[in-house]
This record gives structure tokens, sequence and C-alpha cells, in this order.
């Protein structure tokens, strides 16, 4: 069984307010012989849309960029914890789970239920940095959330990409996990190889053994 997590990327798209909005122009001309059509696509958006990686870089400075990365980081044994009904992951419910031995840790909260919305949901459940804090202490190398960021909507200060990126730890933003049960999973999640960036859009699959 493998499960795509990753949004769809469309113009219709929900996107973070003040990034650019994703517009993706279908192109096309004639072939020299005029017998057929070659189509493409030109390509518009923000390098964090939809489901993306962030490097460290994107808030660190001198942080790693997105393709100082190893790739063994990327892809490999991942769990997937269900928190619901919370406005945030807190850090007396990251205590309460089973870490031990958890290299990748995606969280399902009531956000994946949203990405149909239509707009913006400015109430997502984000991730305190106290709970952050557990998760790298922990040896977590990389985390994720169902929505656009992992730090609370209008933070100014953006506590707990500090506390992640600061220690080399991968966030993952953007997941749908609306379809995935709780549990843990092979993973795949491989960003486009953009050289020297913040981060990329990833396809992220989860397989079930
Ligand atoms: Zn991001």
């Amino acid at each position: 069984m493998i499960y795509d997590v990753s949004i769809p990327i469309t113009n219709a798209m929900p996107v973070w307010p003040s990034d650019p909005p994703v517009k993706l122009t279908p192109e096309s001309h004639l072939s020299r012989d005029k017998s057929h059509t070659v189509r493409l696509t030109r390509i518009d958006m923000g390098s964090h849309t939809g489901t993306h990686i962030d490097a460290p870089w994107h808030f660190v400075a001198n942080g790693r960029r997105l393709n100082e990365i190893p790739i063994e980081t990327l892809v490999g044994p991942a769990t997937v914890c269900e928190i619901r009904g919370v406005r945030s992951i807190r850090r007396d419910l990251v205590e309460k789970l089973p870490l031990k031995g958890i290299e990748r840790i995606l969280f399902k909260t009531g956000n994946s239920n949203h990405w149909n919305d239509g707009t913006f949901f400015e109430e997502f459940v984000y991730l305190e940095p106290d709970a952050a804090q557990i998760l790298v202490d922990r040896g977590v190398k990389l985390v994720g959330i169902d929505y656009l960021s992992i730090d609370q909507y209008k933070s100014e200060k953006h506590p707990t990409h500090f506390v992640l990126l600061e220690r080399d730890v991968v966030i993952v933003e953007g997941l749908n996990l609306s379809e995935v049960p709780p549990g843990n999973y092979t993973m795949a999640a491989l960003p486009l190889n953009l050289q020297d960036a913040d981060g990329a859009p990833a396809r992220v699959i989860l397989m079930k053994a």
C-alpha cells in the first residue's frame, strides 16, 4: 500500500498569504513538421508551495541549503501520530508519545480536513516550540505537519522553526494525512533539487510494509 500524502499543485490551491500565487500556464507549439503539438507548462510559484521541505537556510543564517540535506534523512522509517481536538501540539502531548527509536515523525491533525476549504485556513494546528525541543532532544531528524507552517499563523519570531532548523532537523510542511491511519511507514520525501535553495516542493509518499 502506497499513500501519496502530497497536495496536488493547481492554480486554485491555498498558499501562504504572503507567498507568490501558483500560476501554471499551459503552452504549446506545433512540431517542425507540423504533425503534432508539443505541450509544456510554464511554472510560477514559491519554493514553499504545497507539500514542501524547509531547509535550515529558510530561517537560519549559514544553515544548510536544501541540497546539503542528506537524502538519507528524507527517506526511511516514519511514524504518523494522530493528535485530535487541540489548537496546538503541546509539550505534554509530545511527552506521552513513544518516541524511542523514532527518527521521522509526521503529525496528523484536524488540519488535514481543511485542504478542500477553497481558502487558506488560518486556525491551523501548529507545534509548540517546547514540544519541538523534546523531539530534538530525543534525536528526531525530520518533523512533518499537515498544513503550511509548523509555527502558529502570524507568528512573528517563528520559534518552532528555529528550535528545529538550528539543530538541522528537517521540516516537511503541507502534508495531507487525511487518508493515512496512524502507525509506522517507510517514507520518501523528495524535493526538487533546487541548488542552494531554502526549500522546495516535494512529492511525499508513505509505504506500508
Ligand atoms: Zn516552508
